[in-house]
């Protein structure tokens, strides 16, 4: 199955997608993982991605694109595979349907999980972030043990861009960047909106009843 996570920041994208990648078992693909993973390294790519992501903007799609199309030629997205932050942008969208066409993988489903912004901004202040991808909240799921992540024992961290400024300054790129993509997709007929408010086990219910039918 070949799966779209869509919304905005802090909506709980990263946290469903570990699961279903679990449950469905096949890899959960997150861009911003795959650029913190390049600023940590020190990679020219991180270099250049960190200037942005620490405003809070998107870094170039030339590189987005760059990046997705070499990790879908993966041998592990062969079964499928869940998206999660890409596409933000129309062009992104357009490169990815040309590189699905390619390898005859069409984007089945893109789910848009939904919550209202003040909510976003109470996830996003409270979330703890594990080098490994997994991500925490303060109040709303906490970690068995203060500041050590359950799956993998690492150090607990606050991203850079979770501060309130630059949190607000990425609720507004997605709304002029990311949030016309909504349309884009609804258009296609592959979009389907998620109820994100409620507690993870149930936002995971909703989720699977709608993925199974694509199993
Ligand atoms: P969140 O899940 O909290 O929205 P991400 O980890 O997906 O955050 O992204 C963090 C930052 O990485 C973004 O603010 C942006 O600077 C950059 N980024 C990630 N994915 C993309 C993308 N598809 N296009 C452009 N920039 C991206
Ligand atoms: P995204 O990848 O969309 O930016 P995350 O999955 O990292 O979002 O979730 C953002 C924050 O909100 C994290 O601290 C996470 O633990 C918390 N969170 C995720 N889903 C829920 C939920 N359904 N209810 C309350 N908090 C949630
Ligand atoms: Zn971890």
């Amino acid at each position: 199955m070949n799966v779209v996570l869509f919304g905005p920041p802090g909506a709980g994208k990263g946290t469903q997608a570990k699961e279903l990648s679990k449950h469905y078992g096949i890899p959960h693909i997150s861009t911003g993982d795959i650029l913190r993973a390049n600023v940590s390294k020190g990679t020219d790519l991180g270099k250049k991605a960190a200037e942005y992501m620490n405003k809070g903007e998107l870094v170039p799609d030339d590189v987005l694109i760059g990046i997705i199309k070499n990790r879908l030629a993966e041998p592990d997205c062969k079964a499928g595979f869940l998206l999660d932050g890409y596409p933000r942008t129309i062009p992104q969208a357009d490169a990815l349907s040309g590189i699905l066409n390619d390898i005859n993988m069409p984007l089945e489903v893109v789910l848009n999980i939904t919550v209202p912004d003040e909510e976003l901004v109470t996830r996003l202040s409270g979330r703890y972030s594990c080098k490994c991808g997994e991500s925490y909240h303060i109040k709303f799921n906490p970690p068995k043990k203060a500041g050590i992540c359950n799956v993998c024992g690492g150090e607990l961290y606050q991203r850079d861009d979770d501060k309130e400024d630059v949190i607000r300054q990425r609720l507004v790129s997605y709304k002029k960047n990311t949030q016309p993509l909504i349309d884009y997709y609804e258009e296609k007929g592959i979009l389907v909106n998620i109820d994100g408010t409620g507690g993870i086990d149930e936002v995971f219910g909703q989720i699977i009843n709608v993925l199974d039918q694509y199993k």
